[in-house]
C-alpha cells in the first residue's frame, strides 16, 4: 500500500517529541535538552523537533563508537555477518522505500519521482555494493629483496570516523558515507545536516532492525559550528569524511590538524558543461535541464557553465529557456512535480543575491529570474533560470550558486573552451556533448575534472568513483578508490631464517 502524506506525519517517527538521537544502540535525548526544529521548504512548517546534539553528546557517541571498535564488537564479527549486515540494511531501505522517499521529498523539498527512483534505490544500492567489499579486504604479499623474508601487507581499518554530510542528498549521503566505512571495520559517529536530519535517523532505526552492534552506528543531528566543529576537532577521531561547502571544507581540515587526523573532502563545484554543434541537439538539450535542474540546482556536480558552441548558441538557448520556462514547479510531495523548492530561506536569499549579482554585473536571464506566484507557492522556490550576456569573469559564471541558475557562454574552438572551462578554482565534473568520438576523448583528457560525463550528466554507481580535482576535495568516494579512505595498510616482515 502506498504511504501517503498524512501517514508520514502522524507517524510514531515523526510524532516524538523530540525526534531523538542514536548513541551506543540508544534512542536518547540531548544531554542539553536542547531541540530544532525542520521544516517543508515547500510550505515553511514544522515537520519535527528534533534532539540538538552539542559537544557532550559528540563526546559521548565518540566514546560509545571507540568502544564498539576497540572491544571488537564490529572488527569480531566476521567478514561474512559483516556483509550480511550490510546487505540487509539495503534489504530494509528497499522494503521502506515508499516511507523514505517521502520523507526526503517533505524534509528536503526535492521532487518525490526523484526521491523514489533515484535517492532511495542508490542508496540500498550503495549498501549491496559495499556489503561485497568486506570479504574482498586483501593485502599483498610483497616480492622483497632482502633474503629470507616474507613480507606481506594487511588491510586495516583506521578506526573511528566521523561524518558530516549536508542536505541536497541526506538519505544518499549517508549511504556514500557509513557504507564503505563500515565495509572496511571502522566505527562511525554520523551528523546529518541541520536542514534534514529526518532520513538518516530513520535509517538509524533500520540499522537497529537489522541487528548492527551496539555503537558502531551512532548519529548525532546538529549544528555545523557546534556538533560538526566538535566532531571534526575531536582528538578520539581517527578520519573525517565531509562533504559540503568548500568554505567549511577548509575549516573542517584546520580543526583535523590536533591529531592530524585522517580528512577526505568532497566539496563545491562550477561544472563547465560543453555543447559542440555535431551533439545530438535533443540529447544535448535535454542533458543541460539534467545538468543544472536536477535537485534544484542544489548538486555540487551541476553544471552551472553552459559553454555552446557560437555556431548553434541561439538554438541552444531557446530551446533550453523554453523547456526551463515549462517546467512543472511544486511542492516535492506532489507527483507532477519538475522543480521542487529550495532548501531554506537562507538558501533562496543567496540565489536571489546571486540573479541581482548577475544582472548589475550586465547578465540578462533570457527566462526565470524570479520567485514564482507566492500565493501558489509560499515556500522557497525560484524560477529556473538561464543566463545570457554573460562574460567569464562575472561573478555569477565564477562562484558556486547552489541553485537552478545556469549562465550560458558562447565559444569558438576546442582549444578555448578547454581552457575556459579550466579557469575555475573548481575541477569536480564536466560534461561534453559530441557525436565526434575522437573529440569527445580530446577534450575529456584536457578537462581537469574528478568526474567528465560524456553524451551524458549527472549520473551516479556505487562502483564509479567520484570526487574532487583543486578545491573540489581530497580523494575519492565510491568503486574501489574509497577502501584506501576507509583503510590503512600494515607491512608484515617474518624473519624466515
Ligand atoms: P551548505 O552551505 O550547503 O549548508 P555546509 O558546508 O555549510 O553546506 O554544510 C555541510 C555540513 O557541514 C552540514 O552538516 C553542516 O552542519 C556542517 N558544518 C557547517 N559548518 C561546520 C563546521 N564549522 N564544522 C563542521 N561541520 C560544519
Amino acid at each position: 500500500m502506498a504511504v501517503g502524506v498524512s501517514d508520514i506525519l502522524q507517524s510514531a517517527f515523526l510524532t516524538q517529541h523530540p525526534v531523538k538521537m542514536l548513541i551506543k544502540g540508544q534512542w536518547v535525548e540531548s544531554a542539553s535538552g536542547k531541540t530544532f526544529e525542520t521544516f517543508d521548504p515547500s510550505s515553511g512548517r514544522v515537520l519535527a523537533t528534533v534532539a540538538e546534539g552539542g559537544q557532550e553528546d559528540i563526546d559521548r557517541a565518540v566514546r560509545a563508537a571507540r568502544k564498539a571498535f576497540e572491544s571488537g564488537g564490529w572488527s569480531r564479527l566476521t567478514p561474512s555477518q559483516r556483509g550480511r549486515l550490510l546487505w540487509k540494511l539495503a534489504d530494509l531501505i528497499e522494503q521502506n522505500a515508499d516511507e523514505l522517499a517521502l520523507l526526503e521529498s517533505l524534509d528536503n523539498g526535492k521532487p518525490i519521482r526523484y526521491a523514489r527512483s533515484i535517492d532511495i534505490p542508490q542508496a540500498a544500492d550503495h549498501f549491496r555494493y559495499f556489503a561485497g567489499w568486506v570479504t574482498k579486504l586483501e593485502g599483498n604479499t610483497i616480492p622483497v629483496s632482502v633474503p629470507n623474508m616474507f613480507t606481506y601487507t594487511l588491510r586495516e581499518p583506521l578506526g573511528v570516523v566521523g561524518q558530516i554530510i549536508p542536505w541536497n542528498f541526506p538519505l544518499q549521503m549517508a549511504a556514500w558515507k557509513l557504507a564503505p566505512a563500515l565495509a572496511c571495520g571502522n566505527t562511525v559517529v554520523l551528523k546529518p545536516a541541520e536542514q534534514t536530519p529526518l532520513t538518516a535517523l530513520r535509517l538509524g532505526e533500520l540499522i537497529c532492525e537489522a541487528g548492527f552492534p551496539r555503537g558502531v552506528v551512532n548519529i548525532v543531528p546538529g549544528f555545523g559550528d557546534t556538533a560538526g566543529a566538535t566532531l571534526a576537532a575531536h582528538p578520539d577521531v581517527d578520519k573525517i569524511a565531509f562533504t559540503g561547502s568548500t568554505e567549511v571544507g577548509k575549516k573542517i581540515l584546520q580543526a583535523s590538524v590536533g591529531n592530524l587526523k585522517k580528512v577526505t573532502l568532497e566539496l563545491g563545484g562550477k561544472s563547465p558543461n560543453i555543447i559542440f554543434p555535431d551533439a545530438d541537439m535533443k540529447l544535448a538539450i535535454r542533458g543541460a535541464m539534467n545538468a543544472i535542474f536536477f535537485n534544484q540546482g542544489q548538486v555540487c556536480t551541476a553544471g552551472s557553465r553552459l559553454f555552446v558552441h557560437t555556431s548553434i548558441y541561439d538554438q541552444v538557448i531557446s530551446e533550453l529557456s523554453k523547456a526551463a520556462s515549462n517546467m512543472k514547479i511544486g511542492a516535492g510531495a506532489d507527483p507532477a512535480t519538475e522543480l521542487g523548492p529550495l532548501i531554506s530561506p537562507e538558501q533562496l536569499e543567496r540565489v536571489k543575491h546571486y540573479i541581482e549579482l548577475g544582472r548589475s554585473e550586465g547578465a540578462v536571464p533570457v527566462t526565470g529570474g524570479q520567485r514564482p506566484e507566492r500565493e501558489q507557492l509560499p515556500g522557497y522556490f525560484i524560477q529556473p533560470t538561464v543566463f545570457d550576456k554573460v562574460h567569464d569573469q562575472m561573478t555569477i559564471a565564477r562562484e558556486e550558486i547552489f541553485g537552478p541558475v545556469v549562465v550560458a557562454l558562447p565559444f569558438d574552438t576546442i582549444e578555448e573552451v578547454t581552457t575556459r572551462a579550466n579557469r575555475s578554482m573548481y575541477g569536480l565534473a564536466a560534461g561534453v556533448w559530441t557525436t565526434d568520438v575522437k573529440k569527445a576523448h580530446e577534450v575529456s583528457a584536457a578537462l581537469k575534472a574528478g568526474v567528465v560525463w560524456i553524451n551524458t550528466y549527472n549520473v551516479f554507481d556505487a562502483a564509479a568513483p567520484m570526487g574532487g580535482y583543486k578545491q573540489s576535495g581530497y580523494g575519492r568516494e565510491m568503486g574501489h578508490a574509497v577502501l584506501d579512505a576507509y583503510t590503512q595498510l600494515k607491512t608484515v616482515w617474518v624473519n624466515l631464517w
